[in-house]
């Protein structure tokens, strides 16, 4: 059960002097804080570790503890290679991106996580499905084998509520979630600056592309679906980086009458990555795992190696399907 599995965790942490510690690729709030977390119990056993992320690490959670230990996959090099892994927010092998040439052949891997589409690959596992967050998760570790709770730790498992709670809005929002914020505000964090910094600050770049972005507005599949579309062109006349991109699906989720917000990026050419926000009806999670990504019910996505309107064509099937209408109008 889900109280042994969080020993079994804090027991894994004891196998080893020294860990590789990773996220998933595209790290967000939720993932970047967990690993931290994770380093600072590492360091209350006397433990050493190095944090490896596949790809840059949004510097806005730049306040987190330990932030500049995190290393970039394709920037920093990393010679050696792990006996020891702990994967945190990552739904499958797969979401781990290419930090995997770091393990040994028989790594160990602890797995946590809290996504339903997780595959278990870990030799430990800890998954509860319905954590708002990997850091409720983490904070649950942290709490069932004894660690001290201090600020450092309390504004990492916050920041990990609060972003993949979108600001304690979320259907995910849970008594649980709100029980441990308000234990962690306890150690003095400021909630007003936290979120203002993850949620509501944003780039000049950022609101370049939206309004660039925005001529691609779709309203497809009888009003039902809304859909924004980003091309790499976009990236290159507003100067804007992937960064820069993230919270458009929720401006299609969020017009009246809409059930799914989609929006298609062109990471590189040839490459899409789709994110798919439902109101209260699609699972998809569902849709997005048929097409080789996962999530949540109502968050999930996908990269398709397509281009831009293949990627469109795709979905658009999928969501056909989904919401039981014959045509895209
Ligand atoms: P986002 O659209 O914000 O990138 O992701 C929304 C949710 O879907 C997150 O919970 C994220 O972990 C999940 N997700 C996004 N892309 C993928 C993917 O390619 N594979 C899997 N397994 N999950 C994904
Ligand atoms: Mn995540
Ligand atoms: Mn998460």
């Amino acid at each position: 059960d889900y109280q042994l599995a969080l020993k079994a965790a804090g027991a894994f942490m004891h196998e080893s002097e020294r860990f590789l510690v990773i996220s998933h690729v595209n790290p967000d709030g939720d993932t970047t804080s967990s690993v931290l977390a994770c380093a600072l119990l590492l360091e209350q056993l006397g433990k050493t570790y190095v944090i490896v992320n596949e790809g840059e690490t949004p510097a806005k959670f730049g306040y987190l503890p330990r932030f500049s230990h995190i290393r970039n996959l394709q920037k920093d090099e990393v010679a050696e290679r792990f006996s020891h892994v702990i994967a945190i927010d990552a739904a499958d092998s797969k979401r781990m991106g290419n930090v995997r040439y770091l393990f040994n052949d028989d790594a160990r891997i602890l797995n946590i996580d809290h996504h339903p589409t997780n595959d278990e690959f870990g030799n430990v596992n800890v998954i509860r499905t319905d954590a708002a967050a990997a850091a409720e998760i983490m904070y649950e570790l942290a709490v069932a084998n004894d660690f001290t709770l201090n600020p450092e730790l309390a504004v990492c498992f916050y920041t990990g509520l609060l972003t993949d709670t979108g600001g304690f809005r979320y259907s995910n929002t849970s008594p649980n979630v709100l029980k441990i914020a308000s234990e962690l505000l306890q150690y003095g964090l400021k909630p007003g600056e936290l979120a203002e910094r993850c949620l509501e600050e944003t780039t000049l770049e950022h609101m370049l592309l939206l309004r660039r972005s925005l001529q691609s507005l779709a309203i497809t599949h009888r009003k039902q679906v809304a859909s924004l579309k980003v091309t790499r062109e976009d990236l290159q006349t507003t100067g804007a980086s992937s960064e820069d991109a993230g919270g458009f699906v929720n401006h299609c989720r969020n017009i009246e009458g809409v059930e799914v917000g989609v929006s298609f990026f062109e990471t590189e050419a040839g490459h899409v990555k789709v994110s798919l926000r439902s109101r209260s009806r699609v699972d998809v999670a569902e849709i997005a795992k048929q097409l080789g990504g996962g999530g949540h019910a109502r968050a999930a996505g996908c990269t398709l190696t397509v281009s831009i309107d293949e990627a469109e064509r795709v979905v658009y099937g999928k969501l056909r399907e989904a919401l039981g209408v014959d045509s895209d109008e």
